[in-house]
């Protein structure tokens, strides 16, 4: 019983690690100051692992608006309430920032105006962020 767990810990040593170190190789005292040194050019940003099919990833929200008839369908499905509609215009408004990114939107509009991009460097200190918010 013990024999195949301790060969399982000696193979797991000699493995590398799963987990991909993102956005810093070792672990910064401050996340923030480490993104602030990038901005000046005096660290890197490790890469973060590629996507791994383009075709069914689930990133940020592309909408088209000119597709957009405003039937609301996708405001019906969306589970976290992410999506608002904008009377006057008869268009919509997504807040990325409640988005838990199920596709359901997507899957229901008939008109193809929204579509899951690949974007997921989404990460932000402020909710009020302009960038999380699609229209
Ligand atoms: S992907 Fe899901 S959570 Fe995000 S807006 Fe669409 S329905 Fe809502
Ligand atoms: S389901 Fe599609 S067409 Fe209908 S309001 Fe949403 S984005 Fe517009």
């Amino acid at each position: 019983m013990m024999f195949p767990m301790f060969k399982q810990l000696i193979v797991q040593m000699f493995r590398k690690p799963f987990t991909n170190p993102f956005p810093a190789k070792y672990a910064p005292k401050s996340m923030k100051k480490f993104m602030e040194d990038v901005e000046k050019g005096k660290a890197k940003i490790n890469p973060p692992v590629e996507i791994p099919d383009e075709e069914t990833f689930r990133g940020r929200i592309l909408y088209d608006r000119d597709k957009c008839i405003g039937c609301q369908l996708c405001i019906k499905v969306c589970p976290s309430k992410a999506i608002e509609f904008k009377k006057e215009e008869k268009k919509i408004r997504i807040y990325i920032g409640r988005c838990i990114f199920c596709s359901q939107c997507n899957d229901i509009c008939p008109t193809n105006a929204l579509s899951m991009g690949n974007e997921f460097l989404l990460a932000s200190d402020s909710k009020v962020n302009d960038e999380l918010v699609v229209e």
